[in-house]
Formats: C-alpha cells, sequence, structure tokens
C-alpha cells in the first residue's frame, strides 16, 4: 500500500467519520507509514478505531418540562497495548470523526511515553457553557449509564478535556460506581484528590508542555527564561503554561479566551489576569493590557507560540504570517498538514500535540498507578516523574528526528507507530 492506492474508506465511514480532523490524523499516519515501510496489514488496521459507540439519549432542562436528546461518542482506537485511556470533551463541535482523530493520538501518545495504555476519546455534543451545573451533572450521568458497560479501571480509563473537569470525572465515577454496586475510582482519572486523584493531574499537561518548550529552547539556541512567549487558549492547559512559564521568568505576553486576547509588551501580570479571570470568568475587560482577537494573537511576534485551546488553528491560510520561533502543541490537532509544510520551510520549528501535550496521560497513568496500589505520592514526586519522562520522550523523539532527518512531528509518529507495530506483531493475529 502507498500514499497514493490506498483503499477509500468503507462508505458507512464517510458520513460523520470522515471529517477533516480524522483525515488529519489518518494523512498524518499514511504519511509516516509510507517514510516507514510499515507493513500494510498493519497500516490498515490502525487507520480506523477497533470499537465505535455512538449514543443518543435524553436530558432534563431545569424547567423539568424540557427534554433535549443528544449525541455522544466513545471510541476505542486500539486495544492492543492495555486497557485504552482518553479525554471526554463535551463542545458543539464533537462528532464521530473528531473523536475518532483523538483517539489515534492518544494511541501514539500513550506509544511514546511507553505508557501501557491504547488510545480512546469520547464526547457530548453540547455547549457546556450554556447549562447550568445542574443539567451538566445529569447529562454526564446519562452518558455514563449510556457506554457504563464499555469503560472500567482495566478496560478504557475517561479523563478531562475541552470542556470537562475534575468534577465532572468525580459524576462519572460515582455513576459507574452505582451501577456496580461498590466503589470504582480507578474507572477514571482527573478527579478530586478526595475520591483518589493524584496531586499534579490538573497541572500535568501545562507541565509537560512547559517542559518540552523548555528543551526545545535549548535546541534552538536561546533560553526559555527570558523568552517571549504567546499563548492561545485559557483552560486547563493554557492557564497553566502561562503560570508555569511566568515562574520561570519567561515573559507572557499575550493569552486569550474564546472571546478573544490581551496583549502587553512588557508582559502580562499573570496573577493580576488569573485574578480576573476569577472574577469574570473570561479574560475580556482585563484592564492592564490591550485587546487583540484569536487570529491576530497568533500571529503576534515571540519566541514561543503555544496554542492551547482547540485545533485547526494554523493552516495554510496563516502559517506565513506567524512570526514565532517555536510551536509548542498543547491543545490537540492545532497545526494542518498544509501548515506543517509552511513552518518547515520558513525554519520554524514545531513540537508536536503527541509529544507536547502527553503530560496529562502521563500523570493520568501515575493516578491509575496510585489507586491499583493504594499508595499516594506526593506533588513533588509526581512532579518529578512527569519532567523525567517528558525529558526521556524529547530526546528519543529528538534522536529519531536528527538521525532520519525528519521533522519532530514525522519523528514522534514513527515513535509511536513502530512500538504499537512491535506490540501487534508478537501478539498475532487472532484466531
Ligand atoms: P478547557 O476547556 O479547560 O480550556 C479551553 C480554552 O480554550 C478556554 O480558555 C476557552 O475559552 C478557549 N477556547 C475555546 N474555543 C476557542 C476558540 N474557538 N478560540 C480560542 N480559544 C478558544 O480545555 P483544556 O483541557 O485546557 O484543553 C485545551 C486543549 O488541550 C484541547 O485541544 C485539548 O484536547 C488539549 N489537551 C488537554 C489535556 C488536558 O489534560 N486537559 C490533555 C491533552 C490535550
Amino acid at each position: 500500500m502507498t500514499h497514493q492506492n490506498r483503499g477509500s474508506l468503507p462508505s458507512p465511514l464517510e458520513l460523520e467519520w470522515n471529517t477533516p480532523m480524522y483525515r488529519l490524523a489518518v494523512d498524518q499516519l499514511d504519511a509516516t507509514a509510507e517514510r516507514m515501510g510499515l507493513d500494510p496489514n498493519v497500516w490498515e488496521r490502525l487507520r480506523t478505531p477497533q470499537r465505535a459507540h455512538v449514543v443518543s439519549f435524553p436530558f432534563r432542562r431545569d424547567d423539568y418540562d424540557t427534554v433535549e436528546t443528544v449525541f455522544g461518542y466513545r471510541v476505542q482506537h486500539l486495544l492492543t497495548m492495555g486497557p485504552t485511556k482518553g479525554g471526554i470533551r463535551y463542545d458543539l463541535d464533537v462528532n464521530l470523526g473528531e473523536v475518532t482523530a483523538l483517539a489515534i493520538w492518544m494511541t501514539w501518545k500513550c506509544a511514546i511515553m511507553a505508557i501501557p495504555f491504547g488510545g480512546a476519546k469520547g464526547g457530548v455534543r453540547i455547549d457546556p457553557k450554556t447549562l447550568s451545573q445542574g443539567e451538566r451533572q445529569r447529562i454526564t450521568r446519562r452518558y455514563t449509564s449510556e457506554i457504563v458497560e464499555v469503560i472500567g479501571p482495566d478496560r478504557d480509563i475517561p479523563a478531562p478535556d475541552l470542556g470537562t473537569n475534575a468534577l465532572t470525572m468525580a459524576w462519572i465515577m460515582d455513576t459507574y460506581s452505582q451501577h456496580k454496586g461498590h466503589a470504582v475510582p480507578g474507572v477514571v482519572t482527573g478527579k478530586p484528590i478526595e475520591i483518589g486523584g493524584s496531586y499534579g493531574r490538573a497541572e500535568a499537561t501545562g507541565r509537560g508542555v512547559v517542559s518540552c518548550a523548555v528543551e526545545a529552547c535549548k535546541l534552538a539556541g536561546f533560553t526559555f527564561e527570558g523568552s517571549k512567549v504567546v499563548v492561545q487558549g485559557y483552560g486547563e492547559v493554557g492557564a497553566t503554561v502561562a503560570k508555569l512559564a511566568h515562574s520561570l521568568g519567561a515573559r507572557v505576553v499575550a493569552v486569550s479566551d474564546v472571546k478573544g486576547g490581551l496583549h502587553a509588551e512588557k508582559g502580562l501580570d499573570i496573577a493580576g489576569v488569573n485574578e480576573w479571570m476569577h472574577e469574570h470568568g473570561t479574560l475580556t475587560g482585563y484592564p492592564h493590557a490591550d485587546a487583540v482577537t484569536n487570529e491576530e494573537l497568533l500571529e503576534l511576534p515571540c519566541d514561543v507560540l503555544v496554542p492551547a485551546a482547540i485545533q485547526n488553528q494554523i493552516t495554510a491560510r496563516n502559517a506565513g504570517r506567524l512570526r514565532c520561533r517555536l510551536l509548542v502543541e498543547g491543545a490537540n490537532g492545532p497545526t494542518d498538514l498544509e501548515a506543517d509544510a509552511v513552518l518547515a520551510d520558513r525554519g520554524i520549528l514545531v513540537i508536536p500535540d503527541i509529544l507536547a501535550n502527553a503530560g496529562g496521560v502521563t500523570v493520568s497513568y501515575f493516578e491509575w498507578l496510585q489507586g491499583l496500589s493504594q499508595f499516594f505520592w506526593t506533588e513533588e514526586e509526581v512532579n518529578t516523574k512527569l519532567i523525567t519522562l517528558m525529558q526521556r520522550a524529547f530526546r528519543e523523539v529528538l534522536q529519531v528526528s536528527q538521525s532520519k532527518g525528519v521533522p519532530m512531528r514525522t519523528a514522534a509518529l514513527m515513535r509511536g507507530i513502530e512500538r504499537v507495530k512491535e506490540a501487534k506483531r508478537v501478539r498475532g493475529v487472532f484466531p
């Protein structure tokens, strides 16, 4: 099989599956597999998920009389390595193709970090910002009931993602436990400390992104300390990146949320921004910075640009106008293939999502381990082990990149695909 003559998708998949994000994940796989000379039997298996669950269910609005139908998904890409693992997102754009692409990326992420999980992802197509806490809780509990047979501590373990958080995980854990008749904290990670969560989980993805940024700066010949940083997205990942970057002596000159961004060339006072965010629930209106749009923010001159919001932000449309030296991907799928080529031509080093944002799944793995052994680590132990694994993964991917003369994204994909291929080879085909 070659990149050019690969089979088209089976027709039922054309509907919801064949979306831009799914095509991006498969195109990345195809281009890398071709370059690696990957066994076509393995290659074909990796293009589609092993299991994909689509559910629809009702939820009652707070007015009691209104009942709406919503759609939910849980996709398990690869069951070869161990249980599957991946976040759950609440967003209006969630669809089967998006969730499948994210599940595929989770597979590579776990393999790059040498964590014994396959990739999964889930989501519900709702806008969480328009829902009350009670409505979000009812949706979460009903969604969990719909997928209760496919998740579990040794089956498939959800975690937070876009639009969900530790509280969402607590509701999932509680609902799953009610179904099973006993407490099952290991069914989710990213849960609150009180029910077996891990110290350092909430900040883990951002911490991993920053550790990659530090390594990438060394590679590019300057220090992260004193560098100029721009962050898109101010949620669990973006706000942590801004906070840690600031604490390491970088100058965070711009940040944004869905409504727009803030820019201050002398550097933002991150504690002040956080206080404003806490009080107002948005960055908009913060008085000590200029307002910028999300588009303008991405094109600001800086050393390190961290997209940490949503997918498809850097494309052929704006890749030529980026003025960063390094692009470190906090979000999943922020850069498309055409943009990758433009950035490579322009000499902008890209640290890909499947490496840069793997800190979250790494500490999720730590949380799962701590739960299994019922022995809990200190925050310092968690952070130290996380940095050790992130630096190891960075070195290994860099080694592939340098020895094969390929960009870091291709090298990361090669590393992930190679590990999965070897596991598939030794397990063989059943029956
Ligand atoms: P979050 O919901 O906590 O925050 C998302 C942020 O992005 C918010 O500030 C939101 O206002 C902003 N945003 C949303 N839509 C936007 C838009 N159209 N333009 C600009 N900003 C927008 O989510 P998160 O957990 O921080 O996740 C952010 C990204 O990181 C996602 O791509 C997610 O898949 C990825 N990621 C998260 C984790 C994790 O552990 N949370 C792990 C790996 C990858």
